[in-house]
This record gives C-alpha cells, structure tokens and sequence, in this order.
C-alpha cells in the first residue's frame, strides 16, 4: 500500500474519526498484514477473464428482485445497532446467518457456512460455496464478495439502523445469494461470501481474516466489496462508483467491463482517499481487490451514515439502485469463477 499515514488511534480518537465521517483502519493488530504475501509475487493477478457467460447471466437476472431486499432491510435495520461489540450486534449477526444458511440450502452444490470468531461480540460470517473443479480453485484461487454487517454511531449506545452502511451490501449480497441459487448455478472453482464484523472498529474482522487467508496460504482470485449500495442523491444521475484508491487496477479495469456489459448504468471513477472499506485489507494483505460503492464519493451519502438517520424510508434510498449492484455481484461470480 505504500505511504499511507499510520495514525495510532486511541478508542476516543476512533470515536472521533467516526463523528467526522471518516473512516479509517486500524492497522495496530496486524502490523504484519501482507509480509507473506509479499515474499509471494505469484499472489497478484493481472489478467482476469474475457467474459463469457452473458447468456446465462442474462437468464439468472429474472430472478433478481427487490422483495428480498426490502424484507432483510426492515429486519436488519430494526436492531438498535449492530454495532459489533454490543450484545444486539451479536443478535443482528445470528439472524443474518439463519439467512444465509437458509439461501445457502437453494444451491446445487455443497455450501458451508462458518463463523470467524473474534474479541468481540460479533463474529464475521463466511459462506463457502464449493467448485465443481478441484483443480480449476488451485489454479485460481477463491472468488470472493464481501460487505460488512456491523453498524455504527457517534457513540456506542446510540440508535443506529445502519440502512445504507452497510445494511445495503449485505442485503445486495443476500439477493445475489437468492438468485443464483434461484438459478442452479454451480461454479467450477470456490467462491466466498463475506459478512465482516468491525469495519467500523477501523476493519478489525476483516483484516483477521485477509491475516488468517495469508497465514495460511490461501489463494485469493480476486475480492469484491459492496459498502454502501442504494444512495441517489437528489439531481444526480445513477452511477456505480469504481473505486481507484486502495485496490488492485487490473481487478479494477475487469470491474468497469462487468459494469459496461451487464449494468443499465454507467460507471464514474472515484477515490475514497483512505482504506474506507473491507477491500483495503485485502489490498493491504497483497490479493487483488475492488471496491464498488453508490456514485462518485462526493455524491455518497455522507451526512446520513454512522447517525440515526441512515435509514431506507426516504427518496434518496433506492431499491432499483441495489438491484444494478446485485447484477455486478452476480456478474463478478460467474465470470471470475465460472458456471459448471
Ligand atoms: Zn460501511
């Protein structure tokens, strides 16, 4: 990652960071995050797929709809936060992954589910969705989407439903789940569906799994991250911001051709000017990563995350806008890991 400051925040500093709207991580636990992978040059990618299953993504697109969305928004935004070291953080977390294991049941091919535990409360939830191909994962490396499940406030105690931060991605990543499965899609090589805990603790759950991955020698294909999916803002035309800081550009460059074929909106390149989201560990960590987010990031919806307006009942929330993230994620998969 280069030069990015190295700030030792303290927890009120954190807290302060946070009422700024900043985001940041915390690089204290993992100070060695990358250090293997580095020794690894075979570990970057640069040449990702031409694509090659439109007709059938075409197809598992008719099973995409905002029912689902609308139904895991109103449940997981009900929690009076899902902050991750809260004990409502824990609950929000053990009814996302009934969910996932309930969509994980739809699939054709052998699923596992699992929970990586953490310090705290909230554990991060991993879905593993197995290859047909045992081979075709050795040569790749897994397939990877990620969002984070936590919510935030100013303050611990504080009410925060978390709609679009990041209540938004997951649910892009739930539906996406509900229209594969829908599908009969089977990959030829694994692919991974990440919940992370502690994004906003400064991306502690992720960056204890990129550190787990790495110290164990896992091969990562390639990363997505979906953070913040459903924002328009008033007298702006949709976009998908394509995130250019703080992730691979080859992965990147595959991304906006994954917009360009399957999407009904254009994409904007944008720069978040720091490791906003889950994407930055993985990056940090030496596997290509990209991070896709609701528009440009001055269009973002900046004044309403982390405070207890970040809900979805009003006109700048947009369920069609997570639907096109839904075909992104979807496209991502397929094309990345292959349909059997
Ligand atoms: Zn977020």
């Amino acid at each position: 990652m280069g030069d990015q400051e190295t700030v030792l925040a303290s927890e009120m500093e954190k807290w302060w960071l946070r009422a700024q709207g900043r985001r940041f991580i915390d690089v204290t636990e993992y100070p060695d995050l990358g250090k293997v992978n580095a020794q690894n040059m075979g570990v970057l990618k640069v040449h990702f797929p031409a694509l090659e299953h439109g007709e059938r993504l075409k197809e598992a697109y008719e099973h995409v709809s905002d029912a689902g969305p609308r139904a895991d928004l109103a449940k997981f935004t009900s929690f009076y936060t899902r902050y991750y070291r809260s004990e409502s953080g824990r609950r929000s977390q053990r009814w996302l992954m009934d969910q996932v294991e309930g969509l994980a049941d739809h699939f054709a091919t052998n699923t596992s589910i699992s929970e990586f535990k953490h310090d705290w409360e909230q554990r991060t939830i991993i879905l593993r969705i197995g290859g047909a191909n045992a081979s075709r994962t050795a040569e790749r490396g897994v397939t990877i989407l990620g969002a984070h499940q936590d919510s935030t406030s100013f303050l611990p105690f504080l009410r925060s439903p978390g709609a679009d931060d990041d209540g938004s991605g997951t649910v892009t990543l739930l539906e996406t789940l509900r229209a594969l499965g829908a599908s009969r899609w089977v990959p030829e090589s694994d692919v991974e569906f990440h919940f992370y805990s502690a994004e906003e603790g400064g991306l502690l759950g992720s960056q204890a799994v990129a550190s787990a991955y790495e110290q164990d020698h896992v091969r990562v294909q390639a990363m997505l991250q979906q953070d913040m999916t459903a924002f328009v803002k008033r007298g702006t035309t949709e976009k998908v911001g394509i995130v250019t800081d703080y992730t691979s550009p080859a992965l990147t460059d595959f991304v906006t051709r994954l917009v360009d074929a399957y999407l009904d909106i254009p994409y904007v390149r944008t720069k978040t000017n720091y490791g906003a989201s889950d994407h930055a560990s993985w990056d940090r960590a030496g596997y290509p990563s990209a991070f896709a987010i609701e528009a440009a990031f001055e269009d973002c919806n900046l004044q309403n995350i982390h405070t207890s307006r970040d809900t979805f009942d009003h006109d700048e929330f947009s369920f069609p806008h997570i639907l096109q993230f839904v075909r992104l994620s979807m496209a991502f998969v397929v094309e990345l890991s292959g349909w059997a």
